[in-house]
């Protein structure tokens, strides 16, 4: 089903009226946690007024670590509903466990997978079910064909409504958290009628790099981006090193809209 083979066009996610795919560029934005109700709510507003049209933030967090931050969860979807009422953006957030499937469906607008996520089989299968707009993150060392192949579980269920983001593979590089495969854009946009973002701000793990690949995403074609944006990076509660701040975030909208216009 996420041949194009069988699909020639582009499929384009619609979201509340925010299109993805087809010539529409998506941009989400926001912290990588929720964590009070004014942070989110203040970073929601800065990055609307930036023309950003979702709003990002986890509430139920992958970490590596047990002890690490783990997220405001339950609460964390509240504040996210507070945001969205203030600024009309809509909300993309991470679902871990197949436990919180309905509450996700009554509360977000874009259920995002996270790469570690990216195969679990059991998870996929049961948004398949939904008809909820989803973001199948890459996994870490997944490969290209692997990750369609997690879009092809989805689908099968019944669920076409698919946004796929490269957010960098593990390589033996070391002066990034993980590489941003950049040809992985035109490589799936030839597979595949789904609509593909980059998401810079985990592939790069530095907030310097986030710029400079924010704008060769746009130029090699993806649908969108997927950025950290966080008013106070150096108290933020989880990968402040590579969020960037509502006035630099401001300023790449502003290059990326000129990039997109050329593309
Ligand atoms: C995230 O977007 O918050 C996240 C954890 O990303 P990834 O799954 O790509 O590591
Ligand atoms: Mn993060």
């Amino acid at each position: 089903k996420a041949n194009r083979l069988f699909k020639p066009d582009d499929t384009i996610v619609d979201v509340l009226g925010n299109k993805v795919g087809g010539g529409h560029i998506g941009i989400m934005a926001g912290p990588c946690s929720v964590e009070s109700e004014t942070q989110i709510i203040e970073i929601a507003q800065k990055v609307k007024a930036s023309g950003a049209n979702f709003l990002r933030g986890g509430a139920f967090k992958p970490r590596t670590s047990p002890y690490s931050f783990q997220g405001l969860e339950s609460q964390g979807l509240e504040l996210l509903k507070l945001a969205k009422n203030e600024t009309g953006l809509p909300i993309v957030t991470e679902l871990m466990s197949t436990d919180y499937i309905d509450k996700f469906v009554e509360d977000v607008d874009v259920i995002q997978i996270g790469a570690r996520n990216m195969q679990n089989f059991d998870l996929l299968k049961q948004i398949g079910k939904t008809n909820k707009p989803i973001l199948l993150k890459r996994g870490l060392s997944a490969t290209i064909e692997e990750w369609i192949m997690s879009a092809e579980y989805i689908m099968a269920g019944g669920n076409e409504n698919i946004i796929l983001c490269e957010r960098g593979i593990r390589t033996f590089e070391t002066y990034t958290r993980n590489t941003l495969d950049l040809s992985a854009i035109p490589i799936v946009k030839r597979l595949s009628h789904l609509p593909v973002i980059v998401d810079p701000s985990h592939s790069a793990g530095d907030w310097r790099l986030v710029e400079p690949l924010a704008k060769a995403a746009i130029i090699a074609g993806a649908d969108g981006l997927m950025i950290e944006v966080h008013n106070d990076p150096q108290h933020a509660l989880c990968d402040g090193k590579q969020s960037i701040k509502p006035e630099k975030f401001d300023e790449i909208m502003k290059k990326v809209k000129i990039l997109s216009e050329i593309e």
